[in-house]
């Protein structure tokens, strides 16, 4: 794998091709942001220069986000509203305040009407290109498809669930090394209270991908709901995949 300080140096120069916003600090789209793994990666950076403040962003039992339920506030938030990682921040909240997220719609429903952006307008196609640089690189550091387990964007509770708890599964240990290495989480796990329901999640995804092989698909619709809608909370992780899904076993005739 090539090396965290490059990939970070990489992460840097796609953050650098968002143009800043005249944003007012209200703190109102912070919701817990889905991010990739090398992006959380990155955010840990100006953290494990502090200890204070990492214990303090550890040991945090997040509230849910008093305008959006379902969803946790960032943990990075700061009690003024601030960004506690605001030079490292992911690109989800560099493009908060681009009128382009209300073009985009549904998938980008956090809209902020306050802001004005300090440089040129930002396309659709700009988000994607953006979006697909972020995953080229994770793509580089992890099998980011490797079925049952699709991982794409987590929430920071579910990266640092990962990071504080021994996984079985391969991938999930690959993930937890790879944020390890970026900063060690681990020693800090008796301070963290999980939250998120991910290991239901992942039993839920691979009773799926249980039924599918063996052809018991019966109810696999409810199932596939449930995974797609039950944990708001862990981030993108599996939406897209579960809808593609979906559409693959429509193509099959199966009842849904
Ligand atoms: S981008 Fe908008 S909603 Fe988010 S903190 Fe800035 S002013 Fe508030
Ligand atoms: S990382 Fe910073 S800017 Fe992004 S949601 Fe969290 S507190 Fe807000």
């Amino acid at each position: 794998m090539e090396s965290l300080q490059n990939m970070f140096n990489k992460l840097a120069e796609i953050y650098g091709r968002v143009p800043e916003v005249s944003c007012r600090a209200c703190g109102r789209c912070c919701i817990s942001p889905h991010i990739s793994v090398i992006e959380f990666c990155y955010a840990l950076v100006p953290l494990r220069e502090n200890q204070a403040e990492l214990e303090r962003v550890v040991s945090l039992v997040v509230a849910d986000h008093p305008d959006f339920p379902g969803q946790r506030t960032c943990r990075f938030q700061t009690a003024d509203n601030l960004c506690s990682v605001h030079s490292h921040r992911p690109l989800a909240c560099r493009l908060h305040g681009h009128p382009v997220l209300k073009e985009m719609g549904q998938e980008y429903d956090v809209h902020c009407n306050k802001t004005e952006s300090l440089g040129r307008q930002l396309t659709p196609r700009d988000v994607y290109t953006l979006l697909d640089a972020v995953n080229d690189l994770n793509r580089r550091c992890y099998d980011h498809y490797a079925e049952p387990y699709w991982v794409n964007g987590f929430t920071p509770e579910v990266w640092l669930t990962i990071a504080v708890t021994p996984s079985p599964r391969p991938l999930f240990a690959k993930l937890r090394e790879i944020i390890g290495e970026a900063c060690p989480l681990d020693v800090l796990s008796a301070s963290f209270t999980q939250t998120v329901a991910l290991e239901e999640k992942l039993t839920l995804i691979e009773e799926f991908h249980r039924r599918v092989a063996s052809g018991r698909t019966e109810s696999i619709g409810e199932l596939l709901n449930r995974i797609q809608n039950d944990f708001p909370d862990t981030g993108t992780y599996y939406y897209f995949e579960a809808e593609m899904y979906r559409k693959e076993l429509q193509k099959r005739g199966i009842s849904l």
